[in-house]
């Protein structure tokens, strides 16, 4: 943080944070492990051309940055942020792209040692930390063993995937077992994003699209659709998805996705649904505002989707803490929608303890 940054977060968080009125529980927060930073370093000394997701892993495998070291840290610095902003939690995942660059079977070794340190931490922070599953979707029996292993065990919240693995996205029925996986255990899966594969971010490259600025959203939004439209909530009604990024402009289409999508003039080759694209998103979709400190789009999603389906995020360590919980704090929304937002809805999906 930049120290003019600094001295903002010190002074706004004197003004109204310090003291918490309301639980806050932050549900896109990113953390690493020595494990993933090593086999990231490995594919990194073997890969010579450009790839999207590796040209940020460069910059965060660097022990001598920032983002380094924030990533790692989960007991002290992060901890004191949480403290000087009023953040009550951080619900915890292994950064962008998780194991989902390995080969299958380093993959697996480390999103178990990722489970089980992130099991750990919230067993000494049990007020502050909860945490999603990492599995690696490139074999989906040793996903599903993880899976369970970190949920009935390790007793954690949820799970999470970013975006494509190997350029296939969860639609693809071979992932499906996953996905039953997850309704059966009744936890949410967070699809989190991560850069298109390098064909499709060749489009992106002239001006560096292809990260957060717009390829993420692009490449997330897409998969989410993807899904909607495979049929796979009628195979696994009770499949929950979380997505960050304020739905990632899913919300925002929904009224020409479903009249595309019910269009009869043309006869495209997709799977028949029993409902509308937008119902699937109303039902079997939650939205988090992760980077999208925003009443305009606040409001929107609220009118959309409800203020039950909304959940407050920060995106730490990638995006400001203070201005994230300031943001909510201030935003001109009921106190009931606040509540919801800041912790309700979170302890519902992710089966959080309420506070006492
Ligand atoms: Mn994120």
């Amino acid at each position: 943080m930049s120290p003019a940054r600094k001295k903002a977060a010190a002074k706004s968080s004197k003004k109204s944070s310090s003291k918490p009125s309301y639980r806050r529980i932050a549900t896109e927060e990113a953390f690493s492990t020595p494990e993933q930073m090593d086999a990231m370093r490995e594919i990194l000394a073997k890969t010579t051309e450009y790839h999207p997701d590796l040209f940020l892993w460069k910059i965060q495998t660097d022990p001598n940055g920032p983002v380094n070291k924030a990533l790692l840290d989960l007991e002290g610095e992060r901890l004191r942020i949480m403290d000087r902003d009023g953040v009550s939690m951080h619900l915890l995942s292994l950064t962008s792209t998780g194991v989902q660059m390995m080969d299958p079977d380093r993959a697996a070794d480390v999103a178990v040692a990722a489970n089980d340190r992130l099991a750990a931490v919230i067993q000494r922070h049990p007020d502050r930390f909860t945490g999603l599953a990492t599995v690696p979707p490139q074999d989906p029996p040793r996903a599903i063993k993880e899976l369970e292993r970190a949920i009935k065990k390790l007793k954690l919240n949820g799970a999470i995937i970013n975006s494509h693995t190997n350029g296939e996205y969860l639609s693809d029925k071979k992932y499906w077992p996953i996905l039953e996986a997850v309704a059966d255990l009744d936890i949410p899966l967070y699809i989190h994003p991560r850069a298109p594969i390098p064909a499709m971010a060749a489009a992106y490259r002239p001006f560096h699209l292809e990260h957060a600025i717009w390829g993420y959203q692009a490449e997330t939004g897409l998969h989410a659709l993807n899904l909607i439209v495979s049929g796979v909530f009628d195979q696994i009604p009770k499949l929950k998805i979380v997505l960050g990024h304020m739905g990632e402009a899913i919300p925002y289409w929904l009224y020409r996705l479903d009249w595309m999508h019910n269009i009869a003039s043309i006869k495209f080759d997709r799977p028949k649904l029993k409902q509308r694209p937008s119902d699937y998103f109303k039902h079997n979709f939650c939205i988090t505002t992760s980077g999208m400190n925003w009443d305009p789009v606040l409001f929107f999603c609220i009118s959309a989707l409800s203020a039950d389906n909304v959940m407050w995020a920060i995106d730490y360590p990638y995006q400001e803490s203070h201005e994230a919980t300031e943001w909510m704090n201030k935003a001109p929304i009921s106190e009931a929608d606040k509540h919801k937002i800041f912790h309700g809805n979170a302890e519902r999906v992710f089966h959080i303890k309420k506070k006492t």
